[in-house]
């Protein structure tokens, strides 16, 4: 049977022809001079991608769940107080993580949909001696975006260092690292940096290097220490050999053939897309008569939607889209699960693929009786295209 179906989960997403080659590539050594040449271009393209020319990149095997834990095993310690700005599901993940190290947590709550106000984090800030602030830039489970910029100000202003779960936004979302003074950025190949599963990435500013230096005690973890892996990676950068623990290969090389492309078409340029595309979408569930799980637009993430099933609709309509040809994904909040889907833009999606995904919609609503004027989300999505 053919296998045309497109992907829109918000990761993995979709690959491009030429990431997808180099996995097909023969399998070299890793230290390999064209390797190393390949992974000292991705950790260059790392700085550009986040925007930042001073932070240290680190790309190590393991998903995004890795790098939450690689940010929080080197740079906070027992007995740090640490604020979570909490949009759900992600951030209860890294405060799990927090508590897991010893940190003291204090959490910043809103309405799942909603984002804490910026007033009310910074009151809190001020109440105490925090060593960071976390924020999940992109909260996956409801489709909410985080002000990252706004709150990692408030964290410069208050000697905290702001912690970015930046795992569904980078790539997608603007994240300028080094403008708005952020500490740590972390992500994974999968989502919208384009690459396939499996490799951990992160960013560190030299104020984050200098907490790592600075700590009392040594990381309680040998493969998450940035001590085993800071020289590994300014070898690796340099085209020198060096091991640590045996890098993935082939996922480094299609992680560095992703960032090229991303760099061709333009950080800037790809922020505007991604707000284009999201907007066609949504433009397309409106016309349908859908709504939306984060409570205003200026919530709204431009990487995935978070759409609401209609009344007399439920979690069968992914399945009925799928049938469609495109493979959306269920909720994911625990309290709000069997009430929305989701559906990744992110990454290398063209208003083509947009389309589908809208046409796959309204064709499944269709099936349901729920979509009474077939076709209208398609047109409402063309002219936001046009
Ligand atoms: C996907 C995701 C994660 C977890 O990444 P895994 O690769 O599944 O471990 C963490 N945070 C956010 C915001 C995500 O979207």
């Amino acid at each position: 049977m053919s296998d045309r179906s497109l992907l829109m989960i918000p990761g993995p997403i979709e690959l491009e022809p030429t990431v997808t080659q180099v996995l097909a590539e023969k399998q070299r050594g890793h230290l390999d001079p064209r390797f190393m040449a390949a992974f000292s271009r991705a950790l260059k393209r790392l700085r550009d991608v986040f925007l930042t020319t001073t932070a240290q990149p680190f790309v190590v095997a393991g998903s995004g769940t890795l790098a939450m834990e690689l940010a929080v095993a080197n740079v906070i310690e027992p007995g740090d107080a640490v604020l979570v700005v909490n949009t759900g599901y992600f951030s209860d993940r890294l405060a799990l993580i927090l508590e897991r190290y010893g940190a003291q947590v204090t959490h910043v709550r809103a309405e799942p949909g909603e984002v804490p106000e910026v007033s009310a984090v910074k009151k809190v800030l001020a109440s105490g001696r925090f060593k960071a602030l976390t924020v999940t830039h992109v909260d996956t489970s409801t489709g909410v975006l985080a002000p990252v910029e706004a709150l990692a100000a408030l964290a410069r202003e208050h000697g905290a260092l702001s912690l970015v779960d930046g795992v569904c936004s980078v790539g997608a979302e603007a994240l300028r690292m080094d403008a708005w003074n952020v500490d740590v950025a972390l992500t994974a190949s999968q989502k919208a940096l384009g690459a396939p599963p499996g490799l951990a990435v992160l960013l560190a500013s030299p104020r984050a290097m200098t907490a790592w230096r600075e700590r009392k005690k040594p990381v309680p973890s040998l493969y998450l220490d940035f001590g085993e892996w800071l020289p590994v990676h300014q070898a690796y950068e340099a085209e020198r050999p060096s091991y640590f623990a045996t890098p993935p290969v082939q996922l480094v090389s299609a992680l560095d053939a992703s960032l090229g492309q991303l760099l061709v078409e333009g950080m800037d340029a790809r922020f505007a897309r991604h707000v284009k595309l999201a907007q066609a979408f949504r433009a397309g569930m409106r016309a349908l008569g859908l709504t939306f799980l984060p409570a205003r637009d200026e919530v709204m993430a431009h990487a995935l939607s978070a759409v609401r099933y209609p009344s007399g609709v439920d979690a069968a309509l992914v399945k009925a889209i799928a049938q469609q040809g495109v493979t959306v994904a269920g909720g994911l909040h625990p309290q709000l699960k069997g009430t929305y889907f989701r559906v990744g833009h992110m990454g290398a999606v063209s208003g083509n693929d947009v389309l589908a995904a809208v046409g796959a919609v309204e064709r499944a609503l269709a099936q349901t009786g729920a979509a009474k004027d077939v076709g209208a989300g398609v047109a409402a999505a063309e002219r936001a295209l046009r």
